[in-house]
Order: structure tokens, then C-alpha cells, then sequence
């Protein structure tokens, strides 16, 4: 007997789970289903990750609670990212696949919206959406929410995180009063207790734990290096282990695309997924990587939401997410359907502290590990080399190829032959690439500088055109300029702060190319200098920052800006999306 029929759902629901495989419930599910289902609706808060079987736990009693006879838009699921929007139309596809009378449409920005209005005509029940379009097609009037009786916010906390709130407040306002509200988050942060507050009647909250999941099916460990060093780092992993597969993260697009690139350069199976890709680009990066033709998917938090591939064997957190909620999110990407996997934090030595607080926070043991010295490394690239060798198996073209040779070999004997093979390998196998054997640090306890690096008198002025009209904190700009950079924070020092531009000092060793990293950066709609004090010829006018900073914008006025990957990052204060 199917486990579900104990829930309450209807023949019909059930014939459809039993063509799925669908079994026995998960906890959210159990907990979820027969509530959704009573006779008087009331709203609902579920506290559950993606992977727990949220969407079939608002799903399948919202299908069941559908008046087939009323073609109008009875329910709206509102999800963060276009895919999580598209798996989650999927899934309720699936869970109609025998109800001809039930229409499922989802819309999601970054797709005709043309193509989306002409399937909306249809009598179209439930409604899936991102914020966005569904924004733009209700002012187009394109789909009407005034008989919608069922709301489901799914991945709420993903939502605020992105930038939504108000574009969901205004959605909600054309949709009736006496809806009944569902609202799904891994984490609940006090914004959405304010958005339970202002929508919801006493929503009956169930939460299920997580934690103990992933305590046995995921181990936790750091490594302590230096921000610098961190690819390095990574890269010794991914050669010590080539059958390592996982998705690596990333606070930036552009860190995402450079770590990526660095690493596709560098011979590795590595691939970026970030919002500044086209959602064809996103979908052919997600084909590969579920073909198994990448080794580490290089991804932002937010582009990664909604992701559903299974057999990682690792996550990596470049830098550890600023909320720690995020941690279990991304490390929840391992681990799945009873398979272990790993979590592995790359921390700089000051961020030890973070690792203490998810301890605490998500009651899990971290272990901290080494870093492979370059030894261990050489033995594993050498061994792994011979049994490529050993183990290739012999193509019929290298018989031509040979006899091409016209036994050009014939003075060397078999150990001078390998010899020279070895030679062509030589920076392979060694992997001598002037790095530090050893690339492990010590952790810091406090402040400090990283790895004791920082002396005095070592350092340059920059220059960046965002100032206190831009409403900026020097935290907001610390913050920015990192972010931009992916330059550890603590390299920028000594800020001062004028009125629409500011100077601070960079430790040399980290100012390279800093300027280049704003390139196509823009703060609404401004584009983004930053560049050496010391180059400005008018250094030793005492003008106002205002002046300076004009002057600076003219100076650079004409210097070609990356166009196409129209990065836009607003400087602190302001809601920013990423995806
Ligand atoms: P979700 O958390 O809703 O994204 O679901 C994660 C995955 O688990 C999806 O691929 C679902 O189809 C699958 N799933 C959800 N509930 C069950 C269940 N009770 N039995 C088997 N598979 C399920």
C-alpha cells in the first residue's frame, strides 16, 4: 500500500505518486500534507530546504484543493530563480500528468514574454513565477490574481535575499485579502518573520530539522590559507582526487568567472554558472556538468539555488557565506540520497572564528585538515601518471604514427625514451609553479593581519569615484571594493571618505590590477574608476574630493568599457539581485 493514502489525498494524487515511485512521505511531507488539506485552509509556514520534498508538500494538497470546474487563477507559487520556478512547474506537471481539467503555466524573466502572455490565455489554474516577470505581466494585464485563493512563497528567505520584497508586497496587493498564504524557507531571519506578521493569520509552523541529515551524511572540514593561495590550494585537492565532483562557491560573479577560467586554463574541468550568463549558457553549463563532462561547478550562491544534481562528492566554500544559514544550503548539495560527501571551507586565517560559529550554530564538528604539500602531490601526480600510461589502451592510429617515425627512437634505449617523456611532463607532475610547498596557515584567534603579511609604509593610495552621496558607510565600501576585487578585506586600509569620491590605501602585492577589476562595474547606471593616487596628474591640488573626483571621471571618460557583461553592483545601502 502507498504510504501517502494515509494523508488524505485523493485517488487521483495517489495513482499519480504510485506511476512516480512516490512511496512513503518525506517528514515535511507528513507533517505538511494533512494540515493543507483541512477543511478550513489556513495559512502555513514550513521551514524546509530544496531536497526535503517541499514541493510536493504544498503540491499535492493544492492540486487536490483546485476547482477543476473554475478556469480561473486559483493558485500562485512565487519562487525565487527561474530554475527553481521551472522544477518546481515540473514537478506539479508530473503531479497532474492524469488531470487533463488542471493547467500548471510557469513564467520567469529571461524568456519571450510574448511566448508566456500567449500561453497564459489558456485556463491556467496554478500559476508558477519569479517576482519579476510575474510583475510585468499582471501591468500588462496579461494574467489576472483577483480569484487567486492559495499563495505558496517558496524559498522566501532566497527571495529578500535577492531584492524581492517589495516586488512581492505589490503582487500581493492584487491578490484577494482572504487568500490563504503558504510560506516555505530554509532559514526564518527576522524580515520574513515581518512578512508572516503583515500576511498571515496565525500560520500553523512546522520545521524540520535538517541538521541531523546532514551530521551523518556530510563531514565538515577547513583548510587555513591565505586568500591568496586559496585556487592553489583547491587545486591540490582536485589533483590528489580526480574523481572529485562538486560545486564550488563563490561570493562574486566575477570571482566565480575568473576562478573558473583560471582553472579551465590551467587544464581542469571547471565551468562558471553565474546570473551574467544567458539562460541558454546556464542551461548548456548545467547539461555538461550533469554529464559529467566538468569535475567543479564554479558557482554564486544564488545561481546555484535550485540546482538538483546528485553524487557530489564535495562542496567548497571559497569564501564561507556572509549568512550562516547559506552554509547549510550550500553544503546540502552533498550528501544526498544516503551518499556521504564533504564540505570543505577555504578560510583565511582570521575567518577561524566563522567555523566556531557554524559550529555552534548548525551542531556540527568541523575538522581542520591540511593543505597537500607539494610532496604528497608529486607522488600522486607521478603515480597517476604512470597508470594512465600503463592503463591507456593502444589506438590503431599510433601503429601509423610509429611507423611515420621511421625509427627515429632507434639510438634511445626504453629508459631514455622515458626520460624525455617524463621531461615534456615536467611541470605537470612537479607542478613547480614557484608556489610554497607549503600553503597552510596558522588561524588567528582576533583581528590581526593575514599570515602577519601587512608592514608599514607598504601600501598605495587608490582612488574610487563613489562617496557619501552615494549613501555609503566605510564598512558599505570595504565591503564593495572587496567584493569587486575578491581581495581579501583586511588589504584595505586608511579610508577617507569625501563627498562623492574616496582614497584608501592598498597593500602592495594586492593593488595589481585592481583597476581593471571595476572595469564595467557600475553603480546605477555610473560607471565605476578606481586608480592609483600617485597617477593623477592634479595630486597636488588640495581641491574638494569633488573636484578630484570630476576630474578623474573626465580624465577616464573615453577608456573603453567592457560592454555585454554589464556588470552592475550598487555601492552598499541599496537592494541588490544576483543570480
Ligand atoms: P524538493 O525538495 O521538492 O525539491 O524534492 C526533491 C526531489 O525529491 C524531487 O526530485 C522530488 O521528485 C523527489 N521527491 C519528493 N518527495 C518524494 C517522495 N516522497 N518519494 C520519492 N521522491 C520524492
Amino acid at each position: 500500500m502507498n504510504n501517502f493514502n494515509k494523508l488524505g489525498l485523493s485517488s487521483k494524487v495517489i495513482e499519480v505518486l504510485d506511476q512516480l515511485g512516490f512511496e512513503n512521505p518525506t517528514p515535511i511531507q507528513e507533517q505538511a500534507i494533512p494540515y493543507l488539506l483541512s477543511n478550513t485552509p489556513t495559512d502555513f509556514i514550513g521551514l524546509a530546504q530544496t531536497g526535503t520534498g517541499k514541493t510536493a508538500a504544498f503540491g499535492l494538497p493544492l492540486i487536490d484543493r483546485i476547482d477543476l470546474d473554475d478556469k480561473s487563477t486559483q493558485a500562485l507559487v512565487m519562487a525565487p530563480t527561474r530554475e527553481l520556478g521551472m522544477q518546481t512547474a515540473k514537478q506539479l506537471v508530473d503531479f497532474t500528468s492524469n488531470n487533463k481539467k488542471l493547467n500548471v503555466e510557469v513564467v520567469y524573466g529571461g524568456a519571450s514574454i510574448t511566448t508566456q502572455i500567449k500561453a497564459l490565455k489558456k485556463p491556467t489554474q496554478i500559476v508558477v513565477a519569479t517576482p519579476g516577470r510575474l510583475l510585468d505581466l499582471i501591468k500588462r494585464k496579461a494574467i489576472k490574481l483577483d480569484q487567486v485563493q492559495y499563495v505558496v512563497l517558496d524559498e522566501a528567505d532566497e527571495m529578500l535575499n535577492m531584492g524581492f520584497k517589495e516586488d512581492i508586497d505589490d503582487i500581493l496587493s492584487y491578490t484577494p485579502e482572504e487568500r490563504v498564504t503558504w510560506l516555505f524557507s530554509a532559514t526564518m531571519p527576522p524580515e520574513i518573520r515581518k512578512i508572516v506578521k503583515k500576511y498571515m493569520k496565525d500560520p500553523k509552523e512546522v520545521s524540520i530539522n535538517t541538521k541531523e541529515k546532514s551530521n551523518k551524511d556530510i563531514s565538515h572540514k577547513y583548510v587555513v590559507t591565505k586568500t591568496a593561495d586559496k585556487v592553489a590550494a583547491l587545486r591540490r585537492f582536485l589533483d590528489l582526487q580526480p574523481d572529485m565532483r562538486g560545486i564550488m562557491f563563490c561570493r562574486t560573479r566575477r570571482e566565480t568567472q575568473e576562478i573558473s577560467d583560471h582553472l579551465g586554463n590551467l587544464g581542469y574541468g571547471a565551468e562558471a554558472l553565474h546570473g551574467d550568463l544567458s539562460q541558454a549558457q546556464r542551461e548548456a553549463v548545467m547539461k555538461r556538468f550533469k554529464m559529467r563532462s566538468m569535475q567543479l561547478l564554479v558557482a554564486t550562491d544564488v545561481a546555484a539555488r535550485g540546482i538538483d544534481v546528485n553524487d557530489l562528492t564535495h562542496v567548497i566554500h571559497h569564501t564561507l557565506p556572509d549568512q550562516l544559514e547559506s552554509y547549510t544550503h550550500r553544503s546540502g548539495r552533498t550528501g544526498r540520497a544516503g551518499k556521504k560527501g564533504v564540505s570543505l571551507a577555504l578560510i583565511n586565517p582570521r575567518e577561524g572564528r566563522k567555523i566556531s560559529m557554524l559550529e555552534k550554530k548548525i551542531n556540527v564538528k568541523f575538522e581542520k585538515i591540511e593543505v597537500p604539500t607539494t610532496e604528497a602531490l608529486k607522488s600522486t601526480r607521478i603515480n597517476n601518471w604512470a597508470s594512465l600510461i600503463i592503463n591507456t589502451k593502444v589506438d590503431e592510429q599510433a601503429d601509423e604514427i610509429l611507423k611515420h617515425l621511421h625509427g627515429q627512437f632507434e639510438h634511445l634505449s626504453k629508459e631514455d625514451i622515458l626520460k624525455r617523456l617524463i621531461t615534456t611532463q615536467l611541470d605537470h607532475l612537479t607542478g613547480n609553479e614557484g608556489e610554497d610547498n607549503d600553503l597552510n596557515e596558522s588561524q588567528k584567534q582576533g583581528g590581526g593581519d593575514e599570515g602577519g603579511r601587512k608592514k608599514k609604509g607598504t601600501s598605495n593610495r587608490f582612488f574610487i569615484n563613489i562617496g557619501t552621496m552615494d549613501g555609503i558607510t566605510k564598512a558599505d565600501l570595504v565591503h564593495y571594493i572587496s567584493d569587486v576585487s575578491g581581495v581579501d578585506r583586511k588589504v584595505f586600509t586608511d579610508f577617507s571618505i569625501q563627498k562623492s569620491c574616496a582614497f584608501f590605501n592598498v597593500e602592495k602585492g594586492y593593488d595589481k590590477g585592481l583597476s581593471e577589476c571595476f572595469e564595467g562595474v557600475e553603480v546605477e547606471g555610473r560607471a565605476i574608476r578606481v586608480n592609483r593616487d600617485d597617477e593623477m596628474p592634479e595630486k597636488k591640488g588640495k581641491g574638494g574630493g569633488g573636484n578630484r573626483a570630476s576630474r578623474r571621471a573626465k580624465s577616464h571618460g573615453g577608456k573603453p568599457r567592457s560592454s555585454g557583461r554589464g556588470r552592475s553592483h550598487r555601492g552598499g545601502g541599496g537592494r541588490r539581485r544576483r543570480n
